[in-house]
Parts: C-alpha cells; sequence; structure tokens
C-alpha cells in the first residue's frame, strides 16, 4: 500500500482529497480538475453517505459512479469511495473505482465489514480503513484482519479521530494520538493516513492536525476539498477549496526519515494527551467537590475539616508508593488539589 501511495503528491507525503460527497456530475469535475492541477492524484468522493440521522443528504449512490469514472478519465487520477454494503462493493467494482474506504461507522460492526470481505474476494483492490467511532484498537485491527483474510493485500488505516465523550470538545472527533501510534509500533509497515477533516470538524483546524500527523510519522493525509465548500450538502464547515488545500499543504514541513524526531514528537505527544486527560480529571474532582460544598452549605458543616483531608492524604500517599512515586511528591500534588478545593467551596 505504501507504495501506491508514496509520492503521490510531488516529493511530499500522499494526499487523497476531495469533497465529502459526490454531489453533481459538474462538482466532482470541478474539485477533480482543480486538485489534478495542483498535483494530487487521488480524488476521494463519497456516494453512499452514513449519517447519524434519517432525512439528511444520504449521497448520490450508484448515479455517481460515472461521474468519477469521468473524474479518472479527464483528470488520470485514481478514484476513491466509502463501501459500507457487498451491493456498494459490487457496483464499485463494476465501475473501476481504484481504491476503497471504509468509514468509521462500518468498521465498528464487525458483521457488516465480514459481508463487505466477503464480497471483495477475489478482487484485490486498495482498502483504506477507518478508525471505528470508539477508542478500540482491537475493532479497528480486527476490521483490518478480516479484509487481509479475505485476501486484500494492500491495505492501509485512516485515523479520523474518536467521538468525543463531551459537546465541548475543540475537536469534531478527539485525535487520541496514542490509538495510532499503537497501531504503527505494532504493524510498522502499515500505511497510515491521517483524516484531519473528520478529526478536526472545522477548515481551521485542517492545517495544524496535518503538520501534528505528518510530524508523528502519519504517511500521509486523507482530506476534504470542495470547490465550493459553503454549498456542500455534507461537511460544509469542514472542507477546503482546492486553492485553500495546496495553501495548507504549501505550509507543511513534513520531518520525513528524521526518526530521531519522530520518536521525540510521538512522545510529547502522549505527555499531552496525558496532560489533556489529567486536567479534565481535575475538572471532575472540583466538580465533586463543589456538591459537596453545596451539602456543607446546606447542613452548616465547616469547609475544612482536617480529619477528613488526612484520610484522604493517607490513601494517595498509600497508592502513589504503589506506582514508585514519591511521598513528598504526592503530598504536595494533594496539597495543590486541597487548597483549590478549598478555595472552590467558599
Ligand atoms: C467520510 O470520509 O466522508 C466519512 C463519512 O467519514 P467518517 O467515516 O470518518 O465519519
Ligand atoms: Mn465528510
Amino acid at each position: 500500500m505504501r507504495e501506491l501511495l508514496n509520492g503521490l503528491y510531488g516529493e511530499g507525503p500522499a494526499v487523497i482529497a476531495g469533497p465529502c460527497s459526490a454531489e453533481s456530475e459538474e462538482q466532482v469535475l470541478a474539485t477533480a480538475h482543480a486538485l489534478a492541477d495542483m498535483g494530487i492524484k487521488v480524488l476521494r468522493a463519497g456516494l453512499w453517505k452514513p449519517r447519524t440521522h434519517p432525512g439528511g443528504f444520504e449521497g448520490v449512490g450508484t448515479e455517481g459512479l460515472p461521474w468519477l469514472q469521468r473524474a479518472k478519465h479527464e483528470t488520470g487520477m485514481l478514484v476513491a469511495t466509502e463501501v459500507a454494503t457487498p451491493e456498494h462493493v459490487v457496483a464499485a467494482l463494476d465501475a473501476g473505482i481504484d481504491i476503497f474506504w471504509i468509514g468509521a461507522r462500518t468498521t465498528a460492526n464487525p458483521f457488516a465489514v465480514q459481508q463487505i470481505a466477503d464480497a471483495l474476494q477475489g478482487h484485490d483492490v486498495p482498502v483504506l480503513v477507518k478508525n471505528p467511532m470508539s477508542p478500540d484498537l482491537e475493532l479497528w485491527i480486527g476490521a483490518m484482519q478480516r479484509l487481509g483474510f479475505a485476501g486484500i493485500t494492500r491495505l492501509g488505516a485512516i485515523h479520523r479521530g474518536f467521538t468525543p465523550s463531551t459537546e465541548q470538545d475543540e475537536f469534531r472527533n478527539v485525535p487520541h494520538w496514542d490509538i495510532a501510534i499503537e497501531l504503527k509500533r505494532r504493524y510498522p509497515t502499515l500505511c497510515i493516513l491521517c483524516d484531519p477533516s473528520h478529526m478536526g470538524g472545522r477548515r481551521e483546524l485542517v492545517g495544524e492536525l496535518s503538520r501534528q500527523a505528518l510530524t508523528m510519522g502519519f504517511d500521509g493525509l486523507f482530506v476534504e476539498s470542495h470547490c465550493r465548500p459553503e454549498e456542500a450538502l455534507s461537511d460544509a464547515a469542514q472542507q477546503l477549496t482546492p486553492a485553500e488545500l495546496a495553501h495548507t499543504l504549501a505550509e507543511l514541513h513534513p520531518r520525513h526519515g528524521d526518526d530521531a524526531g519522530e520518536e521525540l514528537e510521538q512522545l510529547r505527544w502522549r505527555i499531552d494527551e496525558c496532560d489533556r486527560e489529567l486536567v479534565s480529571l481535575l475538572a471532575r474532582r472540583m466538580a465533586v467537590v463543589r456538591e459537596i460544598g453545596h451539602y456543607k452549605q446546606r447542613h452548616q458543616v465547616p469547609v475544612v475539616q482536617t480529619s477528613r483531608f488526612n484520610v484522604v492524604l493517607r490513601h494517595a500517599i498509600e497508592l502513589a508508593r504503589a506506582e514508585g512515586m514519591s511521598e513528598a511528591f504526592i503530598t504536595a500534588v494533594m496539597h495543590a488539589i486541597h487548597d483549590e478545593a478549598v478555595r472552590q467551596q467558599v
């Protein structure tokens, strides 16, 4: 797979780009020509759109296959589309689609993946597998294994982030880089692309997420681009015009081949993930603290009770020691947390 994708954007990383959805022949061709002119060699376009709610734009279906064929014929690009059922596979194979991808909602369902794998038996097309919606590496690997057992030899993964636990998250789908890094650690030759469009959910985030992914050693990008994003029938907020995409790609300075730098970046990202979790855990703890504060107010209990803090501290010291951390360190941390807790209760 890596050979297929390498060098697909000049000297840089592989880039697969195109609209979230194929909407009209004119839109597909206008976008494809603009992307081909900037050197992009693979066009993505969804024909069958898995939507969270019924009644949204669910894609043009088989009607769009000839549009992709025409784009391929006129530009020389390879064309890629999402398949979610055996019927999609048959139709896309018949139409000569070059690369297939499996969407996040489908990867989460082993029955659906198995049906797709069965339909692909005997057709060794390249297949890219998006991570499932939930941060479950085994489910992601399992989907690729099903395709591998069906005889697919050119497999790749697309990291598109995971459903956030709260609505306020800055990303549409949280990166959890550690999961993709672990996938790469287990399968060092697997081609892994990053989809910064579905990860960020907003076009302003695409550049920075792409930069981070490439710095961490991803093989390339799978990115949404539409000739008129503001008119897009799906995912309008996250699509870039081809010109904006060209600008974004030109700004990237991947550090390919610099293994030492990559390793350090990966470690730093794991630290950043830990810090995010740490802060969110502290916020959850403070929310409970405030509830206790209200209770104490109602029952006229004083805010600070040293006996209770001593119990909390002893417990934390015990836990920290078992994890190889010093008493002095955890004592300082617990005092800092306690000070803030008192501040939140008064
Ligand atoms: C897509 O790539 O258009 C798509 C539907 O993405 P995902 O499966 O990652 O949500
Ligand atoms: Mn999309």
